[in-house]
Formats: structure tokens, C-alpha cells, sequence
């Protein structure tokens, strides 16, 4: 998948958006989406995404979106921080096939961070099990502003 193309409307976070899949949600307004990577590549590693843009990427997304998006991406990392007490938070973003994307639909990782855990690689974390997914999810969501 390149950096040039259509939208796929069967992405996963699109069949999340429209409720086909299930995900553990930590918060949502009429614009954004947050909710657990279900492969967290730390504890507490959440994706915030846009819930009107279908850019694919970065470079795609109309410039109104992307004020909600990042404005969502630190209402959150806010939270994550005073819920989880991370040392660091780790953003990362990644745009095409060759970019490490392999999710078409753009969105933003909120990774914690402690200088004595080891992040776990992209595309090489296993899969968190559900109910510390979901308490992960209350403790966060409990921290918004
Ligand atoms: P990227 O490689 O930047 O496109 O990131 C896609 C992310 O989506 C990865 O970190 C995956 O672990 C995560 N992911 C894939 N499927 C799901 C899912 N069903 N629910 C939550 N996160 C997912």
C-alpha cells in the first residue's frame, strides 16, 4: 500500500468505527475515536483516530480533522500519563506500507514508556488479553479532563 490511493471502507478501524468489530474503547466524542491496540507494544498503549476523515495517512487527512485528532491525541496521553505513570510516552505515526503502516486509516499510537521496560516491536507484540485491556481502558478513561 502506497502513499497514494483509495480508502479501503473495509479497513479494520473503519469496521471498528462502524461497530462490525468489537475494540476496548477508552473514550470517543462525535469526532475522534480512542481505544487499546489489542497488540500493545507496552502496557497502556492506546490509538486515537478520526472518526470523519477517511485519509489513509498523514498526508491525506483535511487540516480541521487533524486539529481534532492531535487535540485528541493529548487529551489522551494526558490521561495516560496520570493513570499509568509512565517515565515516557512514546508517539508514533506511520504512513504507507514502506512507512511500517499496515493499518489504512489514519491514526496516531500512544505508547508508555519506562526506562527499565522494554518497548515491544512494531508488529511483534502478542495479542493482550481482553479484561486487562478493558481495566487499562477504565483507568485511563478515569483520568480525562
Ligand atoms: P500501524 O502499523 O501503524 O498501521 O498500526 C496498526 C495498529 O493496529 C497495530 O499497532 C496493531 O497492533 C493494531 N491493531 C490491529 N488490529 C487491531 C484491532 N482489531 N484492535 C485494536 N488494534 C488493532
Amino acid at each position: 500500500m502506497s502513499l497514494h490511493g483509495a480508502y479501503d471502507p473495509d479497513n479494520i478501524f473503519a469496521k471498528i468505527l462502524r461497530g462490525e468489530i468489537p475494540s476496548v474503547k477508552v473514550w470517543e466524542d462525535d469526532d475522534v475515536l480512542a481505544f487499546m491496540d489489542v497488540f500493545p507494544q507496552s502496557e497502556g498503549h492506546v490509538l486515537v483516530v478520526s472518526k470523519t476523515s477517511q485519509a489513509r495517512n498523514l498526508l491525506e487527512i483535511e487540516p480541521e480533522a487533524l486539529t481534532k485528532l492531535t487535540a485528541a491525541v493529548q487529551r489522551t496521553a494526558r490521561a495516560v500519563e496520570k493513570a499509568l505513570k509512565p517515565e515516557g510516552l512514546s508517539l508514533m505515526q506511520f504512513n504507507g506500507e514502506a512507512g511500517g503502516q499496515t493499518v489504512f486509516h489514519l491514526h496516531f499510537h500512544i505508547i508508555p514508556r519506562w526506562a527499565d521496560r522494554q518497548m515491544k516491536g512494531h508488529g511483534h507484540a502478542p495479542m493482550a488479553d481482553a479484561e486487562q485491556l478493558q481495566a487499562l481502558a477504565a483507568r485511563i478513561a478515569a483520568e480525562l479532563d
